[in-house]
């Protein structure tokens, strides 16, 4: 009688680091032989890698292990929330193990004493990519782990710890091997792209007989070399960013930069405790976008941080007027536990809070709106995520997945995901743009 493989059931929540820490321990589960289950019933124990954040991905988390204890019974926890075992252990004293994040090694040795671990297995029935939790065409690429700064908002470094960078030979091998397997577009993310290194000294490697550092600037340009979509998320805005800019006026990496500047307000960016919170960043947007006129700027903003004033947040519409940023995302400050931010000012009422986050919205999607309306009319590379009959759902360079909006292409047949195709852009709406083939 065959024996039956041991399956292991995986809930992935949280941002794209903690997804990576859930392709690390999938790829290895498959190394060593287990099968992945589709739902609880099927597997034999469930791995939920959890987000603590902030409250509300807390309680989300919290709520994924509830519901994989009853319908499955046997659950290990990994992840952000498992720093902070007792939290856990209040709710759901029954869970089997907790470790933190970025901790492949221990969830493994939790699965194997709760699940024997199977009969050897070849090594080739994984794919030499890993497994992954993104489609085929685009992958995030982890270059470090944890952070130096100290943002007073922030537990992240509690959690994870300063800054740990993967030598650039390390990561250029790895980005290699995700090209090879079809991968299209490399998403770079860590919590500081731009300090990539420093705890290395920028160390040098090679990649392909050159020699590198273990440096943002180095990195995108031996990224620049591999043909595919380059994107760079979590950049903060010290001087030396400004060398990355020629090369995305080459074509060498995507005209595109994830900066979250949380706030514009001098002073509230001081109590934000904020990396490069001094630079004059309107003054460097616009030289930035003189050097590379497509250039497509993403960022986040708090509003209601404790102490914000009613001139502070004036402050930031004016600059966010100033700034014509393209891509923003929004949140409503939340005490989370174990913040310094807590103390540094007096609570912002929620419904001040609520009406500055809508006023706040109002104007960043006049903005969208305004900018992705400038796009009607050109032709432009987009990479096709989905096909379905004669639709498809694509991105141009100045879309990353899930984060920012789309371009919907109707009398797409011929199109196939994972493929770039041009396009004519001939509307636009708040978000999205919406195109036909070039002809
Ligand atoms: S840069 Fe600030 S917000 Fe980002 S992880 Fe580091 S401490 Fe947290």
């Amino acid at each position: 009688m065959p024996v039956k493989t041991p399956r292991v059931g995986f809930v992935s929540l949280g941002c794209p680091k903690a997804l990576v820490d859930s392709e690390r321990i999938l790829t290895q589960l498959r190394l060593r032989g287990y099968d992945i289950a589709p739902d609880y019933s099927s597997a034999d124990v469930v791995v939920v890698n959890t987000c603590g954040f902030i409250d509300s991905a807390i309680d989300e988390s919290l709520q994924a292990i509830g519901e994989a204890l009853d319908a499955n019974g046997k659950v290990i926890v990994t992840g952000c929330l498992g720093a902070n075992p007792q939290r856990i252990v209040e709710q759901h004293p029954q869970v089997l193990g907790i470790t933190g994040p970025h901790a492949t090694d221990q969830v493994l040795a939790l699965i194997h004493e709760h699940l024997p671990r199977p009969h050897e297995p070849y090594l080739d029935l994984v794919p030499a990519q890993g497994i992954r939790l993104t489609p085929r065409h685009y992958a995030y690429l982890k270059i470090s782990e944890g952070c130096n700064n100290r943002c007073s908002f922030c537990i992240i470094p509690q959690l994870r710890g300063d800054l740990v960078s993967r030598p650039i030979g390390e990561v250029m091998a790895e980005a290699e091997r995700l090209v090879a397997s079809g991968v299209r577009e490399l998403l770079v993310i860590s919590q500081d792209t731009s300090a990539y290194g420093v705890d290395l000294r920028y160390a040098t490697g090679t990649h392909r007989g050159v020699e590198y550092e273990t440096r943002f600037v180095d990195l995108a340009r031996a990224l620049g070399t591999l043909g595919v979509w380059v994107r760079m998320h979590y950049v903060y805005p010290y001087p030396h960013v400004d060398k990355v800019l020629p090369l995305m006026a080459e074509g060498r990496v995507l005209p595109y930069l994830d900066i979250p500047f949380q706030h514009a307000s001098p002073t509230v960016l001081k109590r934000m405790k904020r990396p490069a919170h001094a630079e004059n960043t309107l003054q460097r947007i616009h030289s930035w976008r003189q050097q590379v006129p497509g250039l497509v700027l993403r960022s986040t903003f708090i509003v209601g941080f404790p102490g914000e004033t009613d001139a502070e947040f004036q402050e930031l519409l004016v600059w966010l007027d100033e700034a014509q940023l393209d891509r923003v995302g929004c949140f409503k400050y939340s005490p989370v536990e174990g913040a310094t931010a807590n103390g540094v000012g007096e609570p912002v009422p929620d419904e001040v809070m609520q009406q500055r986050y809508e006023a706040f919205m109002e104007r960043a999607s006049l903005i969208s709106a305004a900018r992705l309306a400038g796009k009607v009319g050109q032709t432009l590379q987009v990479l096709i995520d989905e096909v379905q009959g004669d639709k498809a759902t694509a991105r141009t360079a100045g879309d990353a997945p899930e984060i920012d909006g789309v371009v919907h292409i109707s009398g797409a047949r011929g199109l196939r995901a994972g493929e770039f195709a041009q396009v004519r852009i001939t509307s636009a709406d708040t978000y999205d743009l919406h195109a036909v083939p070039a002809a």
